[in-house]
């Protein structure tokens, strides 16, 4: 596929800006550019075209079944994207006098309500664009209180092996060191390990719950309890919400501080890089701690997706979401448990692993062939190799929004899938078949990534 620079003709263009209608200033010389800049010059049907192109080589839940673990890639009714569209939201500017945006303010005051009042929190803001830098924001507030409190000793955050890679990448963008403690047999906190990794250095702890295997930690308030009495503070990362909103709260699991991703529980289509939030949310022990870690307060739009998105499921269908995102779950992993070796045993909450080792050993066939051979019935893969701690990991999260219908069709398609590991394995190993593109290589884009065009 031809990129736009090169479907570039010269002297094509779309007269679709307006003519000035505001006195025009002199741009002083020294802020000029010497050379005009070299855009494509298209029509707009060629735009157009181009990224319809570029549209149906993606995957994305409009498409069909988007099962990425750990990333809640749900259905996100267009209704909140209309409201988020509003002139009144779009047409404001940050700068504006605050009298004349009151609204806005209301839109975010009553998310903040709600919110604290889904996670038990006091307070809460919305500046952070995205999980890792609610992390990131969180663990600042606990240093900035150890701080403030003299505690200059304690410079370590204890987190679990299967945590989500950004926590321990906070943690040393915070300043912080990371103690890893490891999980038991179920992928919970060894609670001895805690004990041991426990001492004055400990500034907190920072914990999934339902952790990165989908598993709820029952030991949840002896962990928070195990920190809290060594001084420390508590951080949620509340990545996973989808799976216990208006069930249980993290503010009476014991935690101090938490971030939520707007983008993922509330309904903000995500997944390409676009604009996400976020909102950390903290006890009012904090609440003097709120650093300033972006302009103005955050990305506005994702707000109001996401109180449109509270308002319309209300007190009832807050719970009633995440009971259907567990019970789908639960649903595909007793389906698929004849199919594939699970990593844990029981009742999952809102998402599961498979381990393919012995699948592996036995026929060849790895989680990557599998996971490829999906996207040829046109269901994105579910998330590979992760958590670390399970080997050959394919890990599922259907989410509330999919049919027991979509659902069966995709335990087919596994089911097929992993029927043609004895029958055709070298056909696994080339797939995907039908796609534009067949594998490509899984590192070269994060190792070589090519951000600009070059001219020459
Ligand atoms: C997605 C996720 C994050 C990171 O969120 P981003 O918005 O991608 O930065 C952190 N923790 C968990 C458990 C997650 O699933």
């Amino acid at each position: 596929m031809k990129l736009l620079f090169e479907k570039s003709v010269e002297g094509r263009y779309q007269d679709i800006i307006p003519n000035c209608d505001v006195p025009e200033t002199e741009i002083p010389q020294n802020l000029r550019r010497k050379n005009s800049p070299r855009l494509p010059q298209l029509s707009e049907i060629d735009i157009s075209r181009h990224y319809t192109e570029l549209a149906k080589r993606t995957h994305g839940v409009n498409d069909g079944m988007y099962p990425l673990g750990s990333c809640t890639m749900k259905y996100n009714p267009k209704i909140n994207d209309e409201m988020a569209a509003l002139p009144g939201f779009t047409k404001i500017h940050p700068l504006q006098p605050e009298e004349t945006v009151k609204g806005a303010w209301e839109v975010m005051d009553t998310l903040e309500n709600y919110l604290c009042e889904i996670t038990g929190m006091d307070k809460m803001t919305f500046q952070p664009s995205a999980g890792a830098h609610g992390e990131y924001t969180g663990l600042l507030m606990i240093k900035s209180y150890h701080l403030a409190k003299g505690n200059k000793e304690k410079n370590e955050i204890i987190v679990p092996d299967s945590a989500h890679g950004t926590n321990p990448a906070s943690c040393t963008m915070a300043g912080f060191k990371t103690v890893t403690v490891p999980s038991d047999s179920q992928g919970c906190v060894d609670l001895e390990a805690l004990r041991a990794a426990v001492n004055e250095h400990t500034a907190g702890l920072m914990l999934t719950n339902p952790n990165t295997v989908g598993i709820f930690d029952k030991n949840i308030l002896e962990i928070t309890k195990i920190i809290h009495d060594a001084g420390g503070l508590n951080y949620y990362d509340g990545a996973n919400l989808n799976a216990i909103m208006g069930q249980v709260r993290p503010g009476d699991m014991g935690f101090d501080v938490i971030h939520l991703n707007l983008h993922k529980t509330f309904s903000t289509p995500h997944g390409g890089g676009g604009p996400g939030a976020g909102a950390v949310g903290c006890k009012n022990l904090l609440a003097d701690f709120f650093p300033k870690v972006r302009s103005f307060n955050g990305n506005f739009g994702v707000v109001v997706r996401a109180l449109c998105y509270v308002l319309t499921l209300g007190a009832e269908g807050v719970p009633e979401t995440s009971a259907n995102a567990v019970l789908n779950a639960n649903y595909m992993r007793v389906m698929l448990k004849d199919t594939m070796d699970m990593a844990f045993d029981g009742i999952c909450m809102h998402e599961f692993v498979a381990s393919l080792t012995k699948l592996k050993s036995e026929t060849g066939v790895s989680a990557l062939d599998v996971a490829k051979a999906m996207l040829d019935y046109g269901i994105h893969p579910p998330t590979m190799y992760f958590p670390l701690i399970v080997d050959e990991a394919l890990m599922f999260e259907p989410t509330e929004t999919e049919s027991k219908e979509t659902m069966d069709q995709v335990i087919q398609a596994l089911k097929e899938i992993i029927g043609k590991t004895k029958t055709d394995p070298e056909y696994l190993h080339g797939a995907p078949h039908t796609t534009v593109v067949r594998r490509l290589d899984e590192v070269k884009a994060a190792r070589e990534p090519k951000l600009r065009y070059s001219f020459e």
